[in-house]
């Protein structure tokens, strides 16, 4: 039971409520234009590309295999960069206890811990399997996810998961496909069947002008969850698109909204009944 691991963060607190331990999975099923970490997306092919662009020969290729030296990397991200099949050569394959050991060391200090991607829903025996002993040692569980996996079909996870972050990245159909390549029918039945089990912590949205229609978006998305919210309050965040990190050939094309349009947003969810809203 090994899932890929692209990094463990040890101590986040932009990943949850409270200081979370953060495990981000390798491998990707969308290809949403503003991605960013496009790095997370891909397998690692073993081609070295990037061997020779690392700055301090943390990287070297020895029979047809590239190998990581961590305590040489200075975490200068120039490998990602090089890479053409969006990975890294930073990865590792891990069983759900050899990730419980890490998170271990931080008992004291976190909450509990949050994986998220790529798209960590790509590995659910893993991601149950963590879980189970992550809660059995008090720590609650959250699952960052794209929405693409069926949750009605994996109860031992869902027991095993305390909430969900998930992404809408469009309302319609469309609009949805086009930014990620996904018909998003899957995505909004998740998002019901999670809020009514309690299991729907957090909504995102990433908002860029032009993109798609994200007034109509928060609108149809506050009206599908607003008669769950009694079960269980739901954060909404909505999401600046920023540059940082987006592929070139797609960073060219899309837009940064200003203060105003997001707070107008914010607005709109308020209005609709929403009292958890953040804007980052
Ligand atoms: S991030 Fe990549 S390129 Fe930079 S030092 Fe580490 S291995 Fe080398
Ligand atoms: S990380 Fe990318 S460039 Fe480096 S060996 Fe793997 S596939 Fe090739």
């Amino acid at each position: 039971m090994l899932a890929t691991v692209n990094k463990i963060i040890p101590f986040s607190t932009v990943d949850g409520p409270g200081n979370r331990t953060a495990i981000f999975l390798q491998g990707c099923n969308m290809n949403c234009l503003y991605c960013h970490n496009p790095e997370t997306r891909g397998k690692c092919m073993h081609c070295g590309a990037c061997v020779n662009s690392c700055p301090t020969e943390a990287l070297s290729f020895k029979n047809q295999r590239v190998s990581y030296d961590s305590v040489k990397c200075v975490h200068c991200d120039t490998c990602f960069k090089n890479c053409p099949y969006d990975s890294s050569p930073k990865t590792a394959h891990m069983t759900p206890e050899q990730v419980w050991q890490v998170v271990q060391k931080q008992i004291p200090f976190i909450r509990g811990i949050t994986v998220s991607g790529g798209e960590c829903t790509l590995y659910p025996a893993f991601l149950t399997k963590l879980f189970t002993l992550v809660q059995a040692h008090g720590l609650s569980t959250l699952i960052d996810s794209n929405g693409t996996l069926d949750f009605e079909h994996y109860p031992d996870l869902l027991a095993a998961t305390d909430g969900v972050m998930l992404d809408i990245k469009a309302y319609d159909s469309e609009e949805h496909k086009r930014i990620t390549g996904w018909d998003n029918s899957i995505i909004l039945k998740n998002a019901r069947f999670l809020a009514s089990k309690a299991k729907l912590y957090e909504v995102r949205t990433v908002i860029s002008p032009g993109l798609f229609d994200g007034e109509q978006t928060i609108m149809q998305i506050c009206d599908m969850l607003r008669p769950y919210l009694p079960i269980r309050p739901i954060r909404y965040k909505l999401i600046s698109y920023r540059p940082m990190g987006v592929r070139p050939q797609y960073a060219k094309n899309l837009q940064i909204p200003t203060a105003n349009q997001m707070e107008y947003y914010a607005g709109l969810l308020a209005a609709k009944g929403f009292e958890d809203i953040i804007i980052i």
